[in-house]
């Protein structure tokens, strides 16, 4: 058994619990779209109604993933809005854009919390001096999801990071593990994967060899799956005792 130098961690229901989140999923992006509405309208004569806007909007984020998961690509943000724009005969240069990116505006989504333990674990693995990353399957730019983990307190914990919106791969597809792990200079095998499903988190990294935990809190109701992770979890800091059981068996 290689020794381990690096966890890597999903983001979503894995060290943020989504489980008393105040809107469904489109909701969440609704002020957010707003604000772009409203940048808009002050340099656009023909624009929709602002809920035709809105619904552009999440078709071409249902379009974009849907593509995504046939190749186990990156639906990419600004090209979701490029997306959505071009529907209502709109097309800003790549510069505008940006811009629109940063009007969005995008914060911690509204009862999204930490895990009791989310701090704690992470701060006793760099303790011990693993090294750790983040890999999200995640529409948006790293630079947005970074405003969460800012929010949250964790943006001072991980070495590499990198979302599937960046990359042009989510998991299970290596691509997106390989991008971090080589940020991190570690090779798989000396890797640990945590993550909270099966079928994308756990899948692809069993398949480069990373040791794999799923993340099972309660409201996730992991049913039977053909995925197999090495160890199952309830609580991150479940992950303290496994670490050091692995660092024993080298
Ligand atoms: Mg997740």
């Amino acid at each position: 058994m290689p020794q381990i130098n690096a966890v890597l961690f999903d983001f979503d229901d894995t060290l943020v619990d989504w489980s008393q989140r105040a809107n469904n999923d489109g909701e969440i992006y609704r002020c957010h779209v707003s604000n772009v509405y409203d940048y808009l309208q002050e340099t656009t004569v023909a624009l929709p109604d602002r809920d035709a806007f809105f619904q552009g909007y999440l078709d071409a984020i249902t379009q974009a993933w849907q593509e995504a998961k046939k190749t186990w690509g990156g639906a990419n943000f600004a090209a979701i809005w490029q997306h959505t724009l071009a529907t209502f005969g709109l097309h800003p240069a790549p510069g505008e854009l940006d811009k629109l990116l940063q009007v969005f505006d995008w914060q911690p989504v509204p009862g999204v919390i930490l895990y009791p333990d989310t701090i704690e674990t992470l701060g006793a693995l760099r303790a011990h001096g693993y090294k750790l990353g983040l890999v999200t399957n995640s529409m948006m730019p790293m630079w947005m999801r970074d405003i969460e983990l800012a929010a949250y307190h964790l943006l001072d914990y991980f070495d590499a990071r990198a979302t599937s919106g960046d990359v042009g791969y989510m998991k299970p597809h290596p691509a997106i593990y390989q991008h971090v792990l080589q940020q991190l200079g570690v090779p798989p095998q000396q890797a640990v994967f945590v993550g909270d499903r099966p079928e994308n988190d756990i899948a692809g990294a069993n398949e480069l060899g990373f040791v794999t935990v799923l993340m099972s809190p309660p409201h996730l109701n992991h049913e039977e799956t053909a995925v197999q992770p090495h160890f199952i979890i309830k609580q991150l800091r479940e992950l303290l005792p496994i670490l050091a059981a692995l660092a024993n068996e080298v």
